[in-house]
């Protein structure tokens, strides 16, 4: 039989009738002749509302004690969907993280799958069994301990499933419909894409689309696993959604694929550092160690022999940033005139794989943001990605016009 990966998320499981919707999806495929392998979340809020009873118990905790208590909200929707298979008459099974068992890293509450062996699932399957159901975001550390993945793991989950099992597809039941070009709560010109390319998801993912986690997209990339992304809400057939795929199965596509933000970005400038040879190591090392996400870094010209310095980061990490400077030059690693946090600006980009084969795309979205007297702060480029930092509050503007700049509202 044809194996397929159903992913429900929180919102398409968060109460008895929702797991019923949900159920009544897997039927369906099983009618149509797969074994299915449903990975569930937590019903939606469950994983927040643990977290939050794990830190007032204990705010420095034991993070094999939060594994313990937070992937609890997995293993009962996973319970609870094979009883309600079971009344549909759909022979059904549930499996915990430990009983697969998925074996995983011990980094605790950020754990990696390190391998899924089949073999117990697979002879179930043989023996009749329709749909395993296993609670997604939990694993088993090699001291036999219960781990998480991370927030947002179970969609981890159910792409490691999905190609240890050589699954036909993963379709990842969410509250939204698919992979939109922008978020539609800032322009409703966003248009749900048919397909997008892993390295395009990829990108997206990482910038702040939330859809996806961002791992899962890597782990679908690496084994060519065929993601795709639909509401749960809806009826869906063949094309419904947003096929996640390799870029040779997209016939046509924009050159931009999609204009990404990310509110939450401040711009750090450390004012007259020497510029010697080392400086960016004695600045970006500390700020590393502390745990800081640089991300965009500009380096301006240099004047006698001095230079100013400018990196990005969220803006819950500006404190953090400060503290490792300032004692960066304390300890007299580096020397600085002036630290200046910028925290009222953010990060909008416009992403696509067609930009490694046409020219212009920076041109035009400087253009766009000029038309519209958007000052840009900082620049950054990759090969399929330009990210400029602007003043927080032309943020929506900036992505409206870009998403018409790059005609992202009619497919290409
Ligand atoms: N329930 C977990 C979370 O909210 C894992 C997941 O739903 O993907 O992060
Ligand atoms: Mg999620």
């Amino acid at each position: 039989m044809p194996i397929l990966v159903m992913k429900f998320g929180g919102t398409s499981v968060a109460d008895l009738e929702r797991i019923g919707n949900a159920a009544q999806k897997v039927a369906r495929e099983v009618a149509r002749g797969y074994d299915v392998i449903v990975i569930v979340s937590a019903m939606s809020g469950k994983t927040n509302e643990l977290v939050d009873w794990v830190e007032q118990t204990s705010p420095l905790f034991d993070a094999r004690e939060y594994d313990a208590v937070v992937s609890s909200g997995e293993t009962v929707t996973a319970g609870l969907m094979a009883l309600t298979l079971q009344e549909m008459d759909v022979p059904a099974r549930s499996w915990q993280g430990w009983q697969v068992p998925l074996h995983t890293t011990s980094a605790h509450s950020a754990a990696r799958i390190e391998s899924i062996p089949r073999d117990h699932i697979d002879q179930k399957f043989d023996e009749g069994m329709k749909v395993a159901v296993v609670a997604g975001f939990q694993g088993i550390s090699p001291e036999g301990r219960i781990t998480t993945l991370g927030r947002g793991g179970s969609d981890t989950t159910a792409v490691a499933f999905a190609a240890a099992f050589e699954a036909e597809r993963c379709d990842i039941y969410t509250d939204v419909d698919g992979v939109y070009t922008t978020d539609p709560r800032i322009t409703d010109k966003a248009r749900k894409l048919p397909r997008i390319a892993f390295e395009e998801m990829l990108e997206l993912a990482s910038l702040g689309a939330k859809v996806l986690q961002t791992r899962s997209v890597e782990l679908a990339m690496r084994n060519k696993v065929k993601l795709r992304v639909l509401s749960s809400f809806e009826d869906n057939d063949e094309t419904s959604g947003t096929l996640v795929c390799d870029e040779e199965d997209i016939m046509e596509s924009n050159v931009v694929a999609g204009v990404a933000y990310s509110r939450d970005e401040a711009k750090m400038t450390l004012v007259s550092v020497a510029d010697r040879p080392g400086i960016a190591a004695a600045i970006f090392g500390p700020l590393s160690d502390a745990g800081v996400n640089v991300d965009m870094i500009v380096q301006n010209i240099s004047e006698e022999g001095r230079t100013d310095m400018t990196f990005s980061c969220p803006t819950n990490q500006v404190s953090r940033a400060e503290a490792a400077m300032e004692k960066a030059k304390a300890e007299g690693e580096i020397n600085y005139h002036g630290l200046i946090a910028d925290t009222d600006v953010a990060k909008v980009s416009v992403v696509g794989i067609g930009m490694r084969s046409h020219a212009g795309v920076a041109a035009r979205m400087f253009q766009a943001l000029r038309d519209e007297n958007i000052n840009i702060k900082v620049i950054t480029t990759s090969e399929i990605k330009i990210s400029v930092l602007i003043d927080r509050k032309y943020m929506e503007l900036a992505v409206q016009a870009l998403h018409d700049a790059f005609d992202l509202a009619t497919a290409g």
